[in-house]
């Protein structure tokens, strides 16, 4: 897979699997602006894909303020030129059933996971035509696909993601702009952290626990989820638009 000469934005890639897809990017040639909203822990990524020869640039931003989508985009064009490849990855996830789940913690799933992916694309689409195609991956969850117990605003918000997918995927596909998702199972990131500390478990603990729900028999790796990403970004991908991928271990083949 070669990304020489393209330009690509990965949102929430401060930590993760953002920051997993950023470094995979750069691996493979492409000149990488990520974002994010912490910014010791973004110069920190960048400083590291900087050190093992990649291009990179980094944008401290809140992916649910209204100017972000068009800064962000106009920051890759001034920077790299172009932009090829949007990577809508920043999410938050809270804990609850309906009746725990506050206003505020719904509005914010909403503005971050779904609200905001949908600024970013709206954003980007005229940049992407103007490289003459590209793609759109978006980061949603095996949550889009199946429900999940105890966060029902993210199973909503992820659920919307994969739908917009779709739209979007056949509004933009006679022009070479393909709109893809991934749908990972848990995978081991400082969210996954989070969850374990809520349960109070140990990690060694959560990882047994969690991996031996998923029929692979383990948790996933942020390397998992960029594979996929980069494949559906990738021109082996070229005749795939709109499709749901879920990176799980066999999850929702069940
Ligand atoms: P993470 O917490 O390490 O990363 C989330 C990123 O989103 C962080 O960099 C965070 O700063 C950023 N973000 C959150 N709110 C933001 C805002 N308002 N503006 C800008 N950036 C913001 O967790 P992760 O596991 O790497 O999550 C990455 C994506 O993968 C998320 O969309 C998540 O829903 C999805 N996902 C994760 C798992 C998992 O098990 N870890 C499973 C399925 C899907």
């Amino acid at each position: 897979m070669d990304f020489t000469g393209k330009a690509v934005l990965v949102t929430g890639a401060t930590s993760g699997i953002g920051a997993a897809i950023a470094r995979a990017f750069a691996g493979v040639g492409a000149s990488v602006l990520l974002t994010g909203r912490d910014a010791e822990r973004g110069e920190r990524v960048a400083g590291s894909i900087l050190a093992a020869g990649g291009t990179v640039a980094f944008g401290a931003a809140d992916i649910t303020e209204s100017q972000t989508p068009g800064n962000l985009v106009q920051a890759c064009l001034d920077r790299f030129g172009r932009l090829d490849v949007l990577v809508n990855n920043a999410g938050v996830i809270y804990d609850g059933t309906a009746e725990e789940t506050s206003d505020a913690e719904w509005l914010e799933t909403m503005a971050v996971n779904l609200d905001g992916a949908f600024r970013m694309s709206r954003a980007a689409i005229a940049a992407i035509r103007q490289a003459g195609g590209g793609s759109i991956v978006n980061v949603a969850s095996d949550w889009a696909l199946v429900g999940g117990r105890r966060a029902v605003a993210y199973c909503a918000s992820k659920g919307g993601l994969m739908m917009m997918t779709k739209a979007m995927a056949l509004d933009h596909a006679h022009e070479n702009i393909r709109i893809n998702a991934v749908c990972p199972t848990e995978i081991d990131t400082p969210m996954l952290d989070r969850e374990i500390e809520r349960a109070g478990l140990t990690r060694e603990e959560a990882l047994a626990s969690y991996g031996d729900k998923i029929p692979m028999g383990r948790v996933g790796t942020t390397q998992d989820v960029a594979n996929a990403v980069l494949f559906l970004a990738s021109d082996d991908a070229s005749f795939l638009t709109g499709v749901a991928l879920p990176i799980d271990g066999g999850v929702t083949a069940a």
